[in-house]
Formats: structure tokens, C-alpha cells, sequence
């Protein structure tokens, strides 16, 4: 990577670290998950709102470093319409990325992050969103079927 690359790169990172998008509450997300990285001291809480199986809007609060911040920002923005079978093959590329400095496919924007595959112990900080986005679409979506059904 040249010096200017991973100096645009950081500046993205720092960008999306201080202004996060879809930071903030959800009024009508029906997937919940709490998501906490105790070796940096980051806390995520992600809302998704799905319909047919796609991911309509993630929205999330919480606080921690710049690269969780970051990650679960670019996330937000970059997974709509996705289903979460779709987002489990990001997922495991934007791993493969964050850990060897390369993907697979292209990750557009997340491509930002391939400077963490250098500070291993920041994989945790990058990969909590990811984490608590894909635990919030499993564990929720029985709760939510069980509250959608028709009262007899
Ligand atoms: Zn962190």
C-alpha cells in the first residue's frame, strides 16, 4: 500500500469514526443485538429492520474506538438489501481482509480497513458490528415470527 493510499484510507477511517452514519436509534427495526469488545472496551448496540429476508435499514448506538465506530458505520451504509446469507460472504471476505490485507471480491468501501490486518488485537474492534449485526438477525427473528402471528 503506498503512504498516500493508507493516508486517504485513515482519513475515511477517522471521518466515519467521528461522524458516524446511522448512528442512533430505530424506530421501526425488529432485529436488536448488543455487542461488547471487552479487550478495547467497545459497545455496539445494532437495530435492523428487515422485510422478506433483506435488511431494510441498520442503525446503531453505543461507543468505542475509531475502527469500531468506523466499521459499523461503513457496514450500515454498505449492506441494505442484503439477506443474511449474503451478508455472512461479506462478512467472511471483509475477515479475510481485515486479517490478511486482501479480499476475495471487491469490498468498495471497506476497503478502508485493510490497514487493521496490522494490529491484529484491532480485529476485534473492527469485526464487534459485524458480530452483533449477524447475532441480532438470528436470535430476534424467532421472537419477532412469534409476534407476528395472527392471535387465533
Ligand atoms: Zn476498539
Amino acid at each position: 500500500m503506498t503512504a498516500e493510499l493508507r493516508e486517504l484510507y485513515q482519513s475515511v477511517i477517522i471521518d466515519h469514526g467521528r461522524h458516524p452514519r446511522n448512528f442512533g436509534a430505530l424506530a421501526n427495526a425488529n432485529h436488536h443485538h448488543e455487542g461488547f469488545n471487552p479487550l478495547c472496551g467497545d459497545r455496539i448496540l445494532i437495530h435492523a429492520q428487515t422485510q422478506n429476508d433483506r435488511v431494510e435499514k441498520i442503525m446503531f448506538e453505543g461507543s468505542g474506538c475509531a475502527i469500531s465506530m468506523a466499521s459499523a458505520s461503513l457496514m450500515s451504509d454498505l449492506l441494505l438489501k442484503k439477506t443474511r446469507a449474503e451478508i455472512e460472504t461479506v462478512f467472511a471476505d471483509f475477515h479475510q481482509l481485515i486479517t490478511t490485507g486482501h479480499a476475495n471480491q471487491d469490498l468498495g468501501k471497506l476497503r478502508v480497513m485493510s490497514g487493521v490486518h496490522e494490529f491484529p488485537l484491532r480485529v476485534k474492534c473492527a469485526t464487534l458490528a459485524w458480530h452483533a449485526l449477524l447475532a441480532a438477525l438470528r436470535d430476534v427473528s424467532g421472537k419477532v415470527t412469534t409476534e407476528d402471528e395472527e392471535p387465533i
